[in-house]
């Protein structure tokens, strides 16, 4: 889609802002009752659209000059309300744009508004938003996955070409999934969180939703990179191709997560296993038993760095401030407790919990070392395959009037969360209907550095779906 709106851009056959009405249009049908959109940029759009129709007109800007997209909510653009969906930082407007903006922004491509997700990006449904929960376009009984549950709906309903999310146990790829759409998380620190409100800064990665593997993947080409601002990110990213290495792609199925599948999950996802087989690629079962720890894992090291990083929210510094109080502590504490909602209160607490002396070696220490181990096990798997593949939501869709125990909601993250713990890129495509036709997504996983790889290979993957082979 990018690739033949991105040649009628350069041709002169639409204009930027032509584009860029047709979609502000649809979001003003649709987003009403969708509620994909919670900022609506509509000014910003059509003066970004005017200045990429001069550049288009001047030779200049890349595939993305003129296309429209969506943004996050956590995503710091200068001078617009960036929020979180949270009380606290309502009507907060940052003095800065985040890196990705910036990029996205000298590329020429055209904002149009900034999308729903759970409060600080801690939850699986985009329910936990103070704007309520986004609509599954497919079904709108359905939840649109979450946290970036906004950018997967604008994508799918084509509210948007593509969007920009975040991912830090899943929240891109799972989205993507329940919507049917394509979600790319990057390996950790292959694109910049400059400007990326932290939830749980070693895990947190910005990632891409977009109609395709291939959209994704130019995308990603704009975005990738290290950025003086952010030390954890990194340039070190292969242009290796599919199986270049050594003959045939050989693809390895986790079992400790494919027995824990949803059967009609379980039978989309064979049958893509079937394709891929007849495509000539090689598939293993293998088993990696220390998965078993990756969810109690991730949420204690998330919920440890989330209360760390939350901290700075007491309504002097960050966020905002109660009106009655009576001296500063009270403050604080009436401030913390009107602007987090549950969600963010419940992790707060849990993870100011584990780091307490006493508590620490226990539980951080052990979740920190179990990391570590799981890394490893991916490590051993990739000296032998190129890539793993994976139901992206073992547990199936959410519908939004299901009432789901926290930890029900954590066990739909089983799949997710890995990728996350060891920081390797993985993908979510669309491969198929549950027996509720709702989307199902397939994961792709690869080692650190192989993000080219898994694009290219997972948009083989998508081509092959369609043409049945
Ligand atoms: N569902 C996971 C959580 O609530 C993942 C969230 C995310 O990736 N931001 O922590």
């Amino acid at each position: 889609m990018i690739g033949e709106l991105s040649k009628k851009l350069h041709a002169g056959h639409i204009t930027a802002a032509e584009l860029t009405d047709s979609y502000i249009k649809r979001i003003e049908e649709k987003n009403p009752s969708l509620n994909a959109y919670v900022t609506l940029l509509f000014d910003k759009a059509r003066a970004d659209a005017a200045r990429a129709d001069k550049m288009l007109k001047a030779g200049l800007g890349g595939e993305l000059c003129g296309i429209p997209y969506a943004l996050k909510d956590n995503f710091c653009v200068k001078g617009y309300e960036t929020g979180c969906c949270s009380r606290m930082l309502e009507g907060y407007k940052p003095i800065y744009s985040s890196t990705v903006v910036e990029k996205l922004e000298s590329e020429g491509a055209v904002l149009l508004g900034q999308t729903n997700m759970d409060e600080f990006a801690m939850g699986s449904t985009s329910a936990g938003s103070i704007y309520g929960a986004t609509k599954n376009p497919v079904n709108p009984a359905y939840a649109a996955g979450g946290s970036s549950g906004g950018s997967a709906a604008a994508v799918a309903a084509d509210l948007a070409v593509f969007a920009i999310g975040s991912d830090t146990g899943g929240s891109v790829r799972q989205p993507a999934a329940f919507c049917g759409t394509t979600g790319f998380k990057p390996g950790y620190g292959a694109i910049s969180r400059y400007g990326l409100i932290a939830y749980a800064s070693s895990f947190d990665t910005v990632g891409i939703l977009a109609g395709s593997a291939d959209d994704a993947g130019k995308v990603f080409n704009v975005l990738a990179g290290g950025d003086d601002r952010d030390l954890t990110s990194t340039e070190r990213i292969e242009n290796l191709q599919p199986g270049e290495a050594d003959g045939a792609v050989k693809i390895a199925v986790l079992s400790e997560i494919l027995e824990k599948t949803e059967e009609d999950v379980r039978q989309a996802f064979g049958k893509m296993a079937e394709i891929l087989k007849n495509s000539g690629a090689e598939t293993g079962e293998v088993s990696m038993p220390c998965l078993k720890y990756a969810l109690a894992s991730y949420y204690i090291i998330a919920c440890a760095e989330a209360s760390s990083n939350l901290g700075r929210y007491d309504g002097v510094r960050y966020g905002h401030r109660a009106k009655e109080f009576t001296d500063a502590d009270d403050m604080m504490a009436k401030s913390r407790t009107e602007g987090f909602g549950r969600e963010v209160k419940k992790r707060i607490m849990l993870g100011t919990y584990v780091l307490q002396t006493g508590y620490y070696d226990d539980y951080y220490k052990k979740a920190c070392s179990l990391r570590e181990k799981i890394s490893d096990g991916f490590s051993g798997i990739f000296e032998k395959y190129d890539f793993i593949a994976l139901p992206t939501a073992p547990k199936g869709q959410i519908r939004l009037d299901e009432k789901l125990a926290p930890t029900d909601m954590y066990l739909g993250d089983l799949a997710t969360v890995p990728a996350n713990l060891a920081g390797i890129p993985a993908i979510s495509i669309n491969i198929g209907r549950d027996r509720n036709q709702m989307p199902v997504g397939m994961q792709l996983m690869a080692p650190k550095g192989r993000e080219r790889e898994l694009l290219l290979f997972a948009d083989e993957a998508e081509k092959r779906l369609k043409d049945g082979i």
